[in-house]
């Protein structure tokens, strides 16, 4: 069974591999036991259901909570050729009898249903006649009032479910809390069911937060070398909204607002505007997001402060669904902290204890100085063990620890004492730094004590020193004209009673992308960008004249995957990622003749995609023969890893076996794997160099231990491959 499930999901999806828990849902779900199924955002869960509905013979209900993401469901479906349908209010009387009739025909492996349709009479009576296999219901958490979008209609599916004995029960949620976990399981008299919890680590969402100080600039910086992605924007209010819509629609963005204040027509024809890219980025309140579905959001940027860590983590979540690297950018102060406080002190006992454990799950996050994982990971249960994920700010710090800064902290400090509180952050600078500005001259502030005093630094590190000690509360930037005012815990700092420690941010590069690769693979790296705006292009005409979202047609890491590859027939076509039979059929050739006459055009040829799904069907070549040629042919470590289901250990194994046997690593993909820092990697070349790279332990005890075997294996491949 598990290998009709194989198939279809490589002929008609067009995907190799399935993702972490899919198989061992689908293989639960085609046996009928109730499964329950918890998976992040992006995790893939509708393939759970999606493909066993295609190899049912009776019908798969799905119920879901919104229209939006039915509809979106529906149109994805139809794209891969797959019968799908929905009964709810947004249809026509003449379509929704249209749809009824097909339902009853069995016309149809999958119908979508709202709560409130499935409950009315005629609807039981409509499913009382066919045979139905599977009973969905996404979204799962909707049944529990511990959750945070309780639906009372979805209390009364335990009764409805009685219906259909014979259809097997499987309930999805992305909601993670143990509490609702278990409503759901009770609540559904999921008595011997099984339940599936993957990993809630996004690991293509880079975490980063930055200091608030500027917050247009830094939003304007941080587009910049963002043009033409998707992302959204949120703000803490309507106001906010509305102003920075503003200033960003100045600057030439195609933007869009959402919130509970605009029209519901407005709301949807900007939701909308974004699900076509006819906009690149919404900014919203937390209105916006539930019923998104759009897999190719590649930044969500918080200009304010979320409510808890639950909610940012929903909202980080829409990014990156596609698996390619997305962007995620907090801008932290002081004074939104105390913004959320002042909400809560409104609260009632027991709200208001329940608000402050989150604010301060929340300010650990914020605040830590080690892996943002770690607390992340945290809260939802989760240990997260790497001590180093390599998408994080703090990751990316590099070794640097903490440092002591209370001597600059005293400099700065006293300086803004000397002005009398009366400049903002570059005039406290220039003074440091011994400026002879005219301004500096008139004012007399070149005969301070505090006068050139800090020639040490640059402008760039006093003006996060300076970010560091707003967002500690030694000082506040007056909103209005941006002169610096000292707090009461300042003075502990000039008494020298209290020390300031922490880390200048570096991690600047990273996040415009320019200093480090962007992530592991090779593909997302080096596809060709001018061929892939070709394609976007193409995808934009196409889907434009049939109404529906681009990423419909195809996701971007379709588009990147052709612009890497270069195919130019059909059969090189069925292998890139997300081209199944049906598309191929439908898009194939307008794609193959733009790829083809790019190709010709810049003199380039086709790149073989190694391994083609067929073999690998029906291949009985060596695992680690397959695994060395995926591998060289740009797919990362951890990549192969998680496709395989295996450890990065097996993959280096099998890699290890594979060099041994006379075959070339390319060195590239093995760098990016280390999580070393690059000292630390140079060191680690020089003990190879020293003691030979074949045996571990000399090089281990060389590095008095500092670096662990599970590094060096990747290092030592890295030198064999490099040494050739
Ligand atoms: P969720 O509902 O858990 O948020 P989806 O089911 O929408 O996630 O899947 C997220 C994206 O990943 C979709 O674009 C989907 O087509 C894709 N996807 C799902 N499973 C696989 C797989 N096994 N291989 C490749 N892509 C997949
Ligand atoms: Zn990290």
């Amino acid at each position: 069974m598990s290998q009709s499930a194989r198939k279809v999901l490589q002929e008609t999806f067009g995907y190799e591999n399935f993702r972490p828990l899919q198989e061992e849902v689908i293989r639960k779900v085609l046996n009928k036991n109730d499964t329950l199924v918890i998976m992040p955002t992006g995790g893939g869960k509708s393939l759970c259901y999606q493909i066993p509905a295609l190899l049912f013979d009776g019908l798969t209900i799905v119920i879901s909570p919104l229209i939006s993401l039915m509809k979106d469901q529906v149109e994805q479906l139809h794209e891969f050729n797959i019968p799908a349908l929905f009964l709810n209010s947004s249809l026509t009387p003449e379509e929704y009898e249209e749809n009824v009739r097909k339902v009853r025909n069995g016309e149809t492996n999958l119908l979508y249903l709202a709560p409130e349709t499935l409950l009315m009479p005629r609807t039981r009576n409509l499913l009382a006649q066919v045979k139905i296999d599977c009973f969905t219901i996404d979204e799962a958490h909707c049944i529990s009032e511990w959750g945070h979008d309780f639906r009372p209609e979805y209390r009364q599916l335990a009764e409805v479910r009685k219906d259909f004995p014979d259809a097997v029960c499987l309930a999805l949620t992305a909601t993670a809390t143990p509490r609702v976990r278990e409503d759901i399981r009770q609540i559904l008299e999921m008595k011997d069911s099984q339940t599936f919890v993957a990993s809630f680590d996004r690991k293509n969402l880079f975490l980063k937060i930055a200091d608030k100080d500027d917050p247009v600039e830094q939003v304007l910086d941080f587009l910049y070398t963002r043009k033409n992605q998707s992302g959204i924007i949120y703000c803490f209010s309507r106001r906010q909204v509305d102003e920075l819509y503003l200033d960003l629609k100045d600057e030439g963005y195609a933007v869009k607002p959402y919130h509970a204040g605009l029209s519901e027509r407005e709301r949807t024809r900007n939701q909308e505007a974004f699900i076509r890219d006819d906009a690149d980025i919404i900014v919203a309140t937390i209105a916006f997001g539930m019923g998104i579905n759009k897999p190719d959001v590649r930044f969500v940027l918080h200009h304010d402060m979320p409510q808890n860590i639950e909610s940012y983590y929903q909202q980080i979540g829409r990014a990156g669904r596609d698996g390619l690297r997305a962007d995620c950018l907090l801008l932290f102060s002081h004074s939104d902290t105390q913004k959320i406080n002042y909400f809560i002190n409104q609260k009632e006992e027991p709200e208001k204890s329940v608000a402050k454990k989150h604010l301060d799950n929340l300010l650990d996050y914020l605040e830590t100085t080690e892996c943002r994982r770690v607390p992340l990971m945290a809260y939802f249960g989760e240990t997260y063990k790497k001590d180093n994920c390599g998408m994080c700010d703090n990751c990316l710090a590099l070794d640097s620890e903490k440092e002591d800064l209370t001597e600059q902290a005293q400099k700065f400090l006293s300086c803004v004492v000397r002005i009398e509180e009366r400049y903002g952050i570059n005039y406290v600078t220039d003074v440091l730094r011994g400026s002879h500005q005219k301004k500096i001259l008139e004012n007399g502030h070149t005969e301070l004590s505090t006068h050139g005093i800090g020639k040490e630094w640059n402008r760039d590190q006093w003006t996060q020193l300076s970010r560091l000690l707003i967002r500690k509360g030694y000082m506040k930037k007056d909103p209005k004209y941006g002169s610096l005012k000292l707090q009461a815990e300042a003075k502990e700092v000039l008494k020298g009673t209290q020390r300031v420690e922490g880390i200048l941010d570096r991690t600047q590069a990273a996040i415009d992308g320019k200093a480090v690769e962007r992530t592991s693979s090779e593909v997302e790296n080096r596809y060709d960008e001018s061929l892939f705006e070709r394609l976007r292009k193409k995808r934009k005409e196409i889907a434009d004249e049939q109404g529906i979202p681009p990423y419909v047609i195809f996701p971007d890491t379709t588009l990147m995957e052709m612009s890497y590859y270069y195919p130019q027939d059909s059969e090189s076509l069925l292998q890139i990622y997300g081209v199944g039979s049906a598309k191929e059929k439908k898009y194939g050739r307008e794609f193959l003749d733009l790829i083809r006459k790019y190709a010709d055009e810049k003199g380039i040829k086709e790149r073989s995609k190694d391994i083609e799904k067929k073999k690998i069907r029906h291949s009985d070549k060596k695992k680690h023969h397959r695994v060395g040629e995926e591998y060289n042919s740009g797919k990362s470590i951890e990549h192969l890893a998680e496709q395989n289901g295996v450890k990065v250990a097996t993959i280096l194994a099998n890699l290890k076996k594979y060099y041994d046997e006379g075959f070339d690593l390319s060195p590239e993909g093995l760098l990016a794997a280390s999580t070393l820092s690059e000292r630390k990697k140079d060191e680690v070349i020089k003990a190879m160099k020293k003691n030979g790279p074949e045996l571990l332990k000399p090089i281990y005890e060389d590095l008095n231990k500092s670096v662990d075997y599970s590094e060096l294996r990747v290092m030592q491949l890295y030198y064999l491959a490099n040494n050739k």
